[in-house]
C-alpha cells in the first residue's frame, strides 16, 4: 500500500516506492536501477548501512523473519519484493496484511525454500531433475544410494548456498557422517548429474504474462561458490530454445512476476536438467549490467512496477568474474584497466570467498 494507504495501481508512476527485503549486493544493484528509473526504494536489511541501504531513501534494520520488520517495509511501500529467499511465510503474511502487493508470488519463494518441494514441483511440470529421494535421518540414506547410484550428493532441504549445507557420499558406509556433516537436517539425496556444462538462463515475465528471456550464460564454479559467468554462451539454437522453454514453463505455472534465475546442466547427450531456480535476479545475471540495453535488475524493477519489458538481446559477448574475499583489493588495478568494467558492492568485511564485487569483460559478439 502506498504512503498514502491507497492501493497500488500498476504501471506504478515514478515516485512511487519499491520496498526490497534484504540488503545485500543484489538489492543494492535493484535500488540503482529503480532510482535510474525515478523510483524511491526502501529495504529491510540486517544491519545499518548495507550495501543495499547505501543507495536507498530509506533503510529498515530489522530481521527477514521478523513480521513487524517486514511489515513496517510493506506500510511504506507501493510494491514489495525480494534479493533474498528464504524469507519465513509469516512474514509474508505480514506483509499482505500491510497491503503491499508481492512479486514475485509468495509460492515461488516457498516452493524454492525447499529442495524436496521444489524438484517435485519441477518433475511435476514435466521439467527433468537428477533423481533424488528425500532423507529425514541417516537411515534413509542406503536405500536411496541403492536407487540413485553412488556418488551422489548430500544436501539440506532448506537454507543451502553456495555450496553449503552439502556433502558427496561415496557409499552406505558414510552415511552418518555425511548427515551429521550437514548439520543432521532433514535433507535431500540427489543422484550426480553427470554434466558437461553448467548453464543458467535468466528471465522475466511482466504482470501482463509477457516473457523475455536472455541468451543462456555459461557458468563455472568452485568449490560451490560462482567464479565465472560467460554470455551469451556458445550454444546451437535447439539448446538455446530448450532453455527458453523450461523458463517459460516455470514462470507460467507460478504465474510468476518478476526476474527469475534457473540453474542447468547440460548432459553430454544435450539434454538439460533443472538444478534450482533463484525466485529473483540472480548472480550468473550480472553480466547483463555491461551486455545489455536493459539489464537483469531494470527488468525485474519494469516486470514488479507493471512497466513493459525491456530488450534482452546481447550487444556484446562478456566474462564476468566475481570478486571474492580479498580480491577486491585489487580495485585500483582493476580501475585501471580499461577492459574492465568494475562493480564494487561496499562491503567493509572482506571475509573469504564473500562476494565484494565483480568485473564485466566485454568482447564482440563473434
Ligand atoms: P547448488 O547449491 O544446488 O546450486 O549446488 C552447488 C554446485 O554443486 C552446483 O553448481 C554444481 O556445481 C554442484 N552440484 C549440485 N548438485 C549436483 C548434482 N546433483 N550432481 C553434480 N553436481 C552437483
Amino acid at each position: 500500500m502506498a504512503a498514502d494507504g491507497r492501493p497500488a495501481v500498476f504501471p506504478l508512476p515514478p515516485g512511487s516506492t519499491i520496498g526490497i527485503v534484504g540488503g545485500g549486493q543484489l538489492g543494492r544493484m535493484l535500488a540503482m536501477a529503480a532510482a535510474r528509473l525515478g523510483f524511491r526504494v526502501a529495504v529491510l536489511a540486517r544491519e545499518a548501512e548495507s550495501p543495499a541501504g547505501q543507495v536507498s531513501a530509506v533503510e529498515i534494520v530489522g530481521d527477514y523473519g521478523d513480521p513487524a520488520a517486514v511489515g513496517r517495509l510493506a506500510a511504506q511501500s507501493d510494491v514489495l519484493t525480494f534479493e533474498f529467499e528464504n524469507v519465513s511465510a509469516a512474514a509474508l503474511a505480514a506483509a499482505e496484511q500491510a497491503g503491499a502487493p508481492i512479486a514475485p508470488p509468495g509460492r515461488a519463494l516457498a516452493v524454492s525454500q525447499d529442495r524436496v518441494e521444489e524438484k517435485s514441483a519441477l518433475n511435476a511440470w514435466g521439467l527433468a531433475t537428477t533423481p533424488f529421494a528425500a532423507i529425514d535421518g541417516p537411515e534413509d540414506i542406503a536405500p536411496a544410494l541403492r536407487r540413485l547410484g553412488a556418488p551422489a550428493l548430500l544436501k539440506t532441504r532448506r537454507e543451502g548456498y553456495d555450496g553449503k549445507g552439502q556433502a558427496w557420499i561415496g557409499g552406505a558406509a558414510e552415511a552418518d557422517a555425511a548427515f551429521a556433516a550437514i548439520g543432521a537436517r532433514p535433507a535431500i539425496l540427489e543422484a550426480k548429474a553427470a554434466f558437461v556444462r553448467e548453464l543458467s538462463v535468466i528471465a522475466a515475465r511482466g504482470r501482463g504474462g509477457e516473457v523475455a528471456a536472455y541468451p543462456v550464460g555459461e557458468n563455472r564454479h568452485e568449490h560451490g561458490i560462482l567464479r565465472t559467468t560467460t554470455a551469451p554462451a556458445r550454444l546451437s539454437p535447439a539448446l538455446q530454445a530448450d532453455a527458453l522453454r523450461i523458463a517459460t514453463t516455470l514462470l507460467e505455472a507460478l504465474d510468476y512476476v518478476g526476474v527469475i534465475g534457473v540453474e542447468l546442466f547440460e548432459l553430454e547427450d544435450g539434454r538439460l536438467l533443472v538444478n534450482e531456480f533463484a525466485p529473483r535476479v540472480h548472480n550468473t545475471g550480472h553480466w547483463t549490467l555491461d551486455g545489455c540495453e536493459v539489464d537483469q535488475f531494470e527488468q525485474h524493477i519494469r516486470a514488479v512496477a507493471g512497466w513493459p519489458l525491456g530488450p534482452t538481446a546481447p550487444l556484446a559477448r562478456v566474462e564476468m568474474s566475481n570478486l571474492l574475499g580479498d580480491e577486491a583489493n585489487d580495485w585500483a588495478v582493476l580501475a585501471a584497466d580499461p577492459k574492465a568494467r568494475l562493480w564494487l558492492y561496499g562491503k567493509r568485511d572482506a571475509a573469504p570467498g564473500r562476494k565484494m564485487g565483480h568485473v564485466n569483460r566485454l568482447s564482440p559478439l563473434t
